[in-house]
């Protein structure tokens, strides 16, 4: 992910400057970098979604991929995840984990292999319509100087001010807006109110959920938080996960324990799948992974 924020925080000025040409955060990405290379095919079609609100079927088929060609970074990857379900993604830094992201919501294409939602090959899309679908909570959140009501809405300018409201109680941060002395109309930012790394969080989660995104991507999105308060984020995860298709990148591994499945990447491949117990019992890297968390929680 650091490839990803980097320019954000080099570019915080200017950004705040820009903002209002600029209507979500995926497409301040593809200003800043990729998609010079990344255009719709002349029949592209708007992908579509089988059940809206039960997520689509993600597949990976044999994706390699580079950056840069002198250096493969992943290797041949394939997973699913079925309609619906939580897949986690863990490994060392480095390994590819955010690159997988990257490559869902089309900053990149693959060089070889294909990625496919509810059996459509993301390349005969419309990118507008894959990125309507995907909703990525990352894990930094630029605030702007704005009230905090227009740091969520940002998710989708077309949204009405219930849907706002409806997605802030959603991501549990409309409690706290409203005991504000000025509720949504609070400035935040660096100008505003300094709001925590937790309610940032609420904030991002707020704003993406606005979008209605029938699939969520996590990408570190809790490594922020203190474990406490990552520990206390799991069980809304399980129901910001419901009726959505999930991918959640973690850092901590006592998030992801509920996940359907669990892929464990290193240098660019999948070296270990299964769920938390079934990775446990195997006793490999996973289990090597939880121990030294374990043994770090305890210290
Ligand atoms: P992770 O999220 O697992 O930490 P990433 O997917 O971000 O890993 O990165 C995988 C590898 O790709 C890293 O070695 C990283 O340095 C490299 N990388 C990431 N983004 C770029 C980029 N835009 N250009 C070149 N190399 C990159
Ligand atoms: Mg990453």
């Amino acid at each position: 992910m650091i490839q990803l924020y980097i320019p954000l925080n080099f570019l915080g000025v200017i950004y705040r400057e820009i903002k209002q040409s600029l209507t979500d955060m995926e497409r301040m990405f593809s200003l800043l970098n990729t998609d010079k290379e990344i255009a719709d095919t002349p029949n592209a079609k708007p992908l579509h979604i089988e059940n809206y609100g039960h997520g689509p079927a993600v597949g990976f088929e044999s994706v390699s991929f580079h950056y840069d060609a002198k250096r493969e970074i992943l290797h041949d990857v394939s997973f699913n995840i079925p309609a619906g379900t939580i897949t986690a993604v863990v490994g060392q830094s480095g390994a590819g984990k955010s690159t997988l992201a990257r490559l869902l919501f089309r900053f990149y294409d693959v060089q070889s292999g294909k990625i496919l939602i509810d059996g459509q090959n993301i390349q005969d899309v419309t990118q507008a319509s894959l990125r309507k679908v995907i909703g990525i909570v990352p894990q930094d959140t630029v605030l702007f100087n704005d009230t905090i009501g227009y740091n969520i809405a940002y998710g989708d300018p077309s949204a009405s001010i219930d849907e706002v409201y409806e997605a802030a109680r959603a991501a549990q941060i409309d409690g706290f807006i409203k005991r504000l002395p000025d509720g949504y109309d609070t400035q935040v930012g660096e100008r505003g109110l300094k709001l925590s790394g937790g309610e940032k969080q609420r904030v991002a989660i707020a704003r993406t959920l606005l979008k209605k995104p029938a699939m969520l991507i996590f990408d570190e999105a809790t490594s922020a938080l203190d474990s406490k308060t990552e520990w206390a984020f799991q069980e809304e995860l399980l129901s910001l996960a419901k009726n959505r298709t999930t991918l959640i990148i973690a850092h901590r591994l006592s998030t992801i324990i509920h996940a359907d499945q669990i892929l464990v990447m290193e240098h660019g491949q999948i070296v270990e799948r299964g769920t938390h117990l079934e990775l446990l019992a195997a006793q490999g890297k996973y289990a090597e992974m939880w121990q030294m968390q374990e043994r770090a929680a305890l210290d």
